[in-house]
């Protein structure tokens, strides 16, 4: 938080705080017919279907505020309601945000969290059009709800894999995950003698996929140049195992998987062995990468097939044949769906 001004919210009060909110705010799709100001946004008409996504993320629990920058935090936030507009392979368009703060927060944090929420809707060319502002009691508690479209024909829900569909993923996986053990450990370090300054230094890009996650809309853009609608599609939030075991229960397949084609960045494996982690673990339940998981038929496959960030880990099976990984010696292993648990 901003240590040279602290306005305390009590000085504008909720309307002013709102009015700031607004003032920072563009509007940019013509869609977006009235936006923060009134008791509600209005969207206008489109000959286009739908898509509607919400998450809630709280302090403690799915952020600490102890290493993620506020402005960090409102660009995440924002990019993880915009990943799973993409997961339906639709275009995000409008975004309501709701906050509950303590009065630990002062207007510039607002602000500085503003910055990041600004950013992104401007990276992701979508209309912050409403919200709700609150007080809490304990920790900020932070509620996106995304908005996207496409034509009805190209939404990729997690119920068509079909058998001997090819089963791709973008970016690498697992970073996310040892990044975050890397952010705890500092932590840790700090928290037992002040005087210690955090050594992230040498995991910049691994702290960078834990803090800035960007959804991957660029590659949805692509897929629409290609005209080419993937069978089934997911983004990986969970950790790739688990949100394989969606997809395999939602089209009722099975899947095989090989572990020398699973995409993993140097820096997660070394850092994974630095842990005493297992890297593969790692890239198949390590979770918060926001790249996507998709399905696609074989005749699809030269449309990707050069692609630099698309991975091709496997195929889908008859449901009977299960969910397997095929590790490097050719041994063929059932997967086993770790996964968040929040609970
Ligand atoms: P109400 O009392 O009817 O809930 P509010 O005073 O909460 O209305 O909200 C007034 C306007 O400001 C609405 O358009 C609402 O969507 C918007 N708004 C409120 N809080 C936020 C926020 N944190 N971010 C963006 N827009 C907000
Ligand atoms: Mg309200």
């Amino acid at each position: 938080m901003d240590k040279e001004q602290r306005t305390e919210i009590e000085t504008i009060g909720e309307f002013g705080l709102i009015d700031l909110i607004r003032k920072n705010t563009t509007l940019k799709h013509p869609g977006s017919l009235k936006g923060i100001g009134d008791d509600a946004a209005v969207l206008g008409p489109t000959d286009l279907v739908r898509v509607v996504t919400t998450d809630m993320l709280l302090e403690g629990v799915h952020f600490d505020l102890s290493y993620i920058p506020l402005k960090h935090l409102g660009f995440k936030a924002v990019a993880v309601n915009v990943s799973d507009v993409a997961a339906m392979n639709a275009i995000p368009t409008q975004v309501t945000i709701s906050i509950a703060l303590s009065n630990r927060f002062s207007v510039e944090a607002v602000e500085t969290f503003y910055e990041g929420v600004n950013l992104a809707a401007e990276h992701y060319n979508i209309d912050v059009v409403g919200g709700d502002t609150t007080a809490s009691r304990s920790g900020l508690v932070i509620s996106i709800t995304a908005i996207g479209e496409a034509k009805k024909e190209q939404i990729s829900y997690r119920s068509g894999a079909k058998v001997n569909d090819i089963i791709c993923v973008t970016g690498d996986l697992g970073g996310a995950f040892m990044g975050l053990q890397v952010l705890e450990r500092e932590k840790q370090v700090f928290l037992s003698d002040p005087n210690m300054q955090p050594k992230l230094d040498a995991y910049p890009y691994i702290t960078g996929r834990q803090l800035k996650p960007d959804a991957r809309m660029d590659i949805i853009h692509e897929l629409r140049e290609l005209g080419l609608v993937p069978s089934s599609m997911m983004d990986i939030s969970d950790g790739l195992a688990s949100e394989l075991f969606h997809i395999c229960k939602a089209s009722d397949v099975g899947v095989a998987i090989y572990e020398d084609k699973l995409p993993m960045d140097k820096q997660t494996y070394d850092t994974a062995l630095e842990f005493n982690l297992d890297p593969i673990t790692c890239v198949l339940n390590g979770g918060e990468d926001y790249e996507l998981l998709f399905t696609i038929d074989q005749k699809d496959f030269p449309k990707l097939e050069k692609h630099p960030d698309i991975h091709f880990i496997g195929h889908v099976t008859a449901p009977d044949e299960g969910k397997l990984l095929i590790t490097k010696n050719q041994t063929a292993v059932a997967l086993k769906a770790q996964g968040w648990k929040h609970f």
